[in-house]
């Protein structure tokens, strides 16, 4: 439903890790500025928090699985990452009534058990502000703003004010350079791409 001019160029923000306190700060700037962004969230961390997913949801955001516990999956059974992906898209469903479509597993790690296992596609990045690493809302602006391409996917986390913070620049100055933001299943969308099960996708281009 979002209109989209297609001759802009596309970015999706994802915010990895939430939700918890600092969520609600990074949802609050990006209805500032009419602005979609993808959550993938920890289904240990819904609990207690059922309201910043409803947040997201009447604000537009789509939310995506992040697994339940952020275990480094690939050393896991089948069924253990068939749980961790399950449990979460579970709780998704009940707080929101909708399932997520997409998966980005803990530290963006995956293997071949893991791509078998998971009923939806990988969502990676390919722009990572290391934000979880520099806790400087300058050092995430020029990250973003000089890897940004259009088609890109960034990783954020929603979980650190600086990252809030540097959202007050990335959003205008993407802006300015003509960029459109949009959530990650739209991105695919609009860039004609379908997104297969299974599949990782780092950027739409
Ligand atoms: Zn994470």
């Amino acid at each position: 439903g979002r209109n989209v001019d297609s001759d802009k160029k596309l970015v999706a923000l994802t915010f990895d890790d939430g939700p918890n306190y600092n969520t609600n700060k990074i949802l609050d700037i990006l209805n500032k500025y009419h602005v979609p962004a993808t959550f993938f969230v920890l289904g240990s961390r819904i609990k207690g928090n059922e309201y910043i997913l409803e947040k997201m949801k009447i604000s537009g955001m789509e939310i995506g699985n992040h697994t339940y516990n952020h275990l480094l999956l690939t050393k896991y059974s089948k069924d253990k990452i068939k749980k961790e992906i399950d449990d979460t898209s579970d709780l998704i469903f009940e707080v929101t009534g909708k399932r997520p479509r997409l998966l980005r597993p803990s530290y963006g790690s995956f293997n071949k058990k893991i791509k078998s296992v998971s009923e939806m596609p990988i969502i990676i990045w390919d722009v990572d502000t290391l934000d979880w690493k520099y806790h400087n809302s300058k050092k995430i602006t020029s990250r973003v703003v000089n890897k940004v391409r259009d088609g890109d996917i960034v990783l954020m986390h929603d979980i650190y004010s600086a990252t809030a913070n540097a959202l007050n620049s990335i959003i205008p100055i993407l802006t300015d350079m003509g960029y459109s933001f949009v959530t990650v299943s739209d991105l695919f969308y609009y860039k004609g791409i379908t997104l297969e099960e299974g599949k990782v996708y780092g950027y739409a281009k």
